[in-house]
């Protein structure tokens, strides 16, 4: 139960993007496990209700939003059902987002990349551009951005989705410095081979296609996704107030030597 846990964040208020399913959810039930009240929004309506649910059956204040991060719209009506439901905005975690199938380059559809790089890059931009001034209107607030191994690495048959998180994290460090001097603070986080629906999908879910996936972590294993939400909590905290524009990879090693 939540209600055991020390109220670090109580008052503050996070908004979560991808919050019905892997990462996001283990990073939503992280923030109202700390005291915040979350906002959770996803494409994903009735993912995230449930999130939404879990956070409230262990005593956290939960609102689920459904949202399409691609859309401008979108992402302004969901911030402004966070503003009406808490009043106030002091961190975002934009973290959805879409895998790519293995595909060269020359045989990517044009409209499958146009969706990869609307959610995985607009997406982030439309969460910021709408989010920083909230932030601005309480003195400051903390954003972390879902980038990935990939936004560091080159992945073959991974081009959209590699530009999509090379772009993140550029896009990150840019909008670290417009903000730096006004409290607040703006980081991504690079996460490996992470045990997601996403990763499932990815690997096919089979033993096979595990053990393949598996084979790229020096680590041996997957990363649980409440190794990603701590991380970003760490990003989120005081004792990270020096950290501006950073691109925190948390890999089990996958990416050392590239
Ligand atoms: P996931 O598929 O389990 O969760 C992704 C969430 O994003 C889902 O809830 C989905 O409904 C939501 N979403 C998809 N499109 C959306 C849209 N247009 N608008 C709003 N919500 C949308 O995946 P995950 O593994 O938890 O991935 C989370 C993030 O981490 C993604 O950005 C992904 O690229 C990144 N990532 C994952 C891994 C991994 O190994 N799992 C590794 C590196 C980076």
């Amino acid at each position: 139960m939540f209600d055991h846990e020390p109220s670090r964040y109580a008052g503050k208020v996070a908004f979560v993007t991808g919050g019905s399913s892997g990462i996001g959810r283990a990073t939503a039930l992280a923030f109202a496990r700390q005291g915040a009240s979350v906002v959770i929004a996803d494409i994903s309506e009735d993912g995230a209700r449930e999130t939404e649910r879990l956070i409230e059956a262990a005593g956290g204040k939960a609102l689920a939003v459904r949202c399409d991060v691609s859309r401008s719209g979108d992402v302004k009506a969901a911030l402004d059902a966070l503003i009406k439901a808490y009043g106030r905005l002091d961190f975002a975690f934009n973290n959805a987002g879409v895998e790519q199938e293995l595909t060269p380059t020359s045989e990517i559809d044009d409209a499958d990349w146009e969706r990869l790089i609307g959610i995985n890059l607009r997406g982030v931009f439309l969460c910021m551009k709408y989010e920083i001034p909230l932030m601005l209107n309480v003195g400051g607030g903390v954003i972390v951005n879902t980038s990935s191994g990939a936004g560091v690495a080159d992945v073959r048959g991974q081009a959209a989705y590699c530009a999509s998180k090379h772009g993140v994290i550029g896009m990150t460090k840019a909008t670290a410095l417009d903000y730096a001097d006004k409290n607040v603070r703006v980081n991504a986080v690079c996460p490996g081979i992470i045990e997601t629906p996403m990763m499932d999908r990815f690997s096919g879910g089979a033993p096979e296609g595990r053990e393949r996936v598996i084979a790229q972590e020096p680590i041996g294993r997957m990363g649980k996704p409440e190794e990603i939400a701590s991380a970003v909590m760490w990003l989120c905290s005081e004792g990270a107030g020096f950290m501006v524009g950073h691109a925190l990879v948390v890999d089990g090693g996958q990416t050392i030597g590239i």
